[in-house]
């Protein structure tokens, strides 16, 4: 299979090297471009993002859901005991608990043992907050992939980034408990003006944690980074240049291996295909198609999540959504937020 490329924006537009190696390959999206899927859209998403709170003790700067300790948006006890129950029937391959910091949810541990003990592969996205041996033990017991996230090589970079004092410090910790029970960690790290210039130092300390792998995108312009304040965090073009080198003279590092992303390179393909492989979750109960679009089918507070997933499983292809789409996909260097307000596409 040829590798589904995944860049930085638009390179040869720009005149810069295409850094397609970088990343390996993406099965779904291969299935999709290859025409395999069924042409009516699949019945039930291949993969789910469960955002189960908005409370995060972090208040990162470019948060892409605007998580904060003031947020505490989540679903009502019985309506994430239901969702549950309605996200086994439909049997996606994939689901990722995240948040917020999903671990403010008293649920997240029942919830995780729950979708584990019927077969779904879990994945989750930690800060390193909240962690004790109960949760790391069960943590360890579910999870196929794991997430945390390091935005730099030191308390002073990285907690800067946070927003939080003691965040590397439980970043660091969490990692190494994890490694150390062999599961395999990925770290992201969101470059931003203040820590890009770290991230040869942070990948070098990625190396000596022994994670699997350390991811990079450009900050999409949700939540927070789509703020005025939150634009004053994007890198600059030089800084950008300068990470773009380093990528290129270690594209072919494994361990860990260095990936390198553009957040709505999915758009495209989505515009492409039609279908609809992923749906998400937010803690109020909006159901959309991409981390990075406000833009939602409906609310499983309103109505049963299958019912909307009828609805969105060709949202690609919907009028709106795709109008939307393609004004952020033909434009990914305007620093102007796609969505002012989110939408509701019915
Ligand atoms: S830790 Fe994650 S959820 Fe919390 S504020 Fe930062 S980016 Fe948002």
């Amino acid at each position: 299979m040829q590798p589904v490329y995944t860049i930085f924006g638009n390179h040869k537009d720009r005149g810069r090297e295409d850094f397609s190696h970088f990343t390996g390959e993406d099965y779904v999206n291969e299935v999709m471009n290859a025409r395999l899927a069924p042409p009516e859209g699949l019945a039930a998403p291949l993969s789910i993002m469960w955002e189960l709170t908005s409370k995060c003790k972090n208040r990162c700067i470019y948060c892409y859901n605007d998580s904060s300790p003031d947020r505490l948006e989540q679903l009502s006890d019985k309506r994430m005991l239901s969702l549950a129950n309605e996200i086994i029937e439909m049997k996606p391959f994939n689901i990722c608990l995240t948040g917020g910091e999903p671990t403010e949810n008293s649920h997240y541990l029942d919830l995780m043992l729950l979708f584990a003990s019927y077969g779904l592969k879990v994945s989750t996205i930690l800060s390193g907050a909240n962690l004790n041996s109960k949760y790391i033990n069960i943590i360890s017991k579910c999870v196929d992939t794991l997430q945390i996230s390091l935005d730099g090589s030191c308390p002073e970079i990285h907690d800067s980034v946070r927003g939080r004092k003691g965040s590397f410090d439980e970043a660091i910790n969490a990692i190494r408990e994890f490694v150390e029970k062999g599961i395999d960690v990925r770290v992201s790290f969101a470059s931003t003006s203040r820590n890009i210039d770290d991230f040869k130092n942070t990948y070098d300390l990625c190396k000596e944690l022994r994670v699997t792998s350390l991811r990079t995108q450009r900050l999409a312009r949700v939540g927070r980074a789509k703020s005025k304040t939150g634009f004053s965090f994007y890198p600059s073009e030089e800084q950008i240049d300068n990470l773009e080198k380093f990528l290129y003279e270690n594209a072919k590092v494994r361990n860990p291996m260095i990936e390198y992303a553009e957040p709505y390179l999915h758009l495209t393909t989505g515009m492409d295909v039609g279908i609809t492989t992923l749906a998400r979750i937010t803690s109020s109960g909006d159901v959309g198609i991409s981390p990075y679009l406000e833009a939602y089918f409906g609310n499983v507070n309103e109505e049963p999540f299958q019912q909307i997933w009828n609805r969105m499983k060709k949202g690609w292809h919907n009028s709106q959504m795709y109008e939307i789409a393609s004004k952020v996909a033909m434009d990914l260097d305007n620093m102007e937020s796609p969505l002012e307000e989110k939408v509701y596409i019915r």
